[in-house]
């Protein structure tokens, strides 16, 4: 039986996208040979990767200001490759999980950081909204979605000095003003495809004004020349990812997908708020993520978590145990979770609340 898929990274992707990769695996469009097999120089490869290039530019409107590389290494090694390449003096971050702040961690070692807000003081369980950016800093750093602790910035900020920003788990689930960044990037196994294989929309005018040298293969300027061939791609996960994203279109882009995720995260969080055995982990309704729902057992009921976990399992469910640093639950859901599974786990809980 095909489970109910709630697992925040590596996640669900779209049984469209599972078929078509997994006849590319076994024989690429009649050719006679796995997408695993082929050259990635061949024409075969070049179609599959200028085609992955050129559905996300459709998908989001990526100007032409704006390159889109597919790289290895996940969100962290760009937590090392956005300060390689851009800080020179000083880089301002907004600390809004684990995420973030290992993106600080990594900044550090090229340069001033300055923390221009952190919701650390409350478990991360809110988006800071008042703070200022420094004019003098060469960019600000922002993580839309926090995959971790559940909360998400859905809109698309203004900033006074290049904003840079790690959408890795919730890109493509809404439109975006990608003329409003100097960078977003990601880890694709969360809205996109397999792990092995992140992305990199990078403004070029951006790039080259660091005094420091940079080796070839951290040097976004390299990848962008050499469209994502310097050296050997993930070959068989971007063939994923487009597939994935020829889903995307097919469902409307990401305007269609929007309106879905809307409606399955605001039956999901009335669910939280109405069951009286659960609360949400994010108070505020505007910071609630789209992408990874975290609640946690209502106080008086704390000693049924395992409980209720169990339960979940026993109805097909996966991935609906919290991240350890938040406790409770979370459930991902992604643009590929059909709204069915997010309605088996309401029914799961209200199923619950009425057994005790
Ligand atoms: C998962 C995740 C990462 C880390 O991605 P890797 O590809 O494992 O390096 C970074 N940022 C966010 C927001 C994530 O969700």
């Amino acid at each position: 039986m095909k489970k109910h898929n709630f697992n925040a990274g590596p996640s669900i992707l779209p049984k469209y996208a599972l078929e078509q990769t997994a006849k590319a695996v076994l024989d690429l469009n009649g050719s006679g040979l796995s997408v695993m097999e082929i050259s990635h120089r061949s024409k075969d490869f070049d179609a599959i990767i200028k085609e992955a290039e050129s559905v996300m530019r459709e998908l989001l409107q990526v100007p032409s200001s704006h390159a889109i590389i597919f790289l290895q290494g996940g969100a962290s090694l760009q937590f090392c490759m956005v300060p390689y390449n851009l800080l020179q003096k000083k880089a301002a971050y907004l600390d809004t999980g684990s995420w973030s702040s290992k993106a600080i961690k990594e900044a550090k070692y090229f340069g001033e950081v300055e923390i221009v807000a952190s919701s650390k003081d409350k478990n991360y369980t809110y988006i800071p909204k008042d703070y200022t950016v420094p004019k003098d800093a060469d960019y600000f750093h922002i993580t839309t979605n926090n995959t971790i602790f559940g909360t998400e910035l859905k809109k698309d900020i203004d900033s006074p000095v290049p904003l840079v920003a790690d959408a890795s788990s919730d890109i493509l689930s809404r439109p975006v003003d990608v003329s409003k960044y100097a960078i977003i990037y990601g880890g694709a196994q969360k809205n996109i495809g397999p792990a092995g294989v992140a992305f990199a929309i990078i403004r070029k005018d951006i790039l080259g004004k660091v005094d420091r040298a940079i080796p070839s293969m951290l040097d976004y300027n390299i990848h962008i020349e050499k469209e994502s061939l310097y050296n050997t791609p993930s070959c068989m996960a971007i063939y994923a990812s487009l597939q994935t994203m020829k889903w995307v279109k097919q469902q409307g882009g990401v305007e269609g997908i929007q309106k879905m995720n809307i409606e399955k995260a605001n039956i999901l969080y009335d669910e939280i708020d109405r069951n009286k055995m659960f609360k949400s982990n994010v108070p505020d309704a505007e910071d609630r993520s789209l992408m990874n729902v975290t609640f946690v057992m209502a106080d008086e009921y704390k000693e049924k978590e395992t409980e209720f976990l169990e339960f979940t399992q026993s109805k097909g469910m996966v991935g609906v145990k919290g991240h350890r640093s938040v406790g409770g639950f979370r459930a991902s859901i992604y643009n590929a979770q059909p709204i069915e599974s997010v309605k088996a786990l309401i029914d799961a809980m209200k199923e619950f609340e009425t057994g005790i």
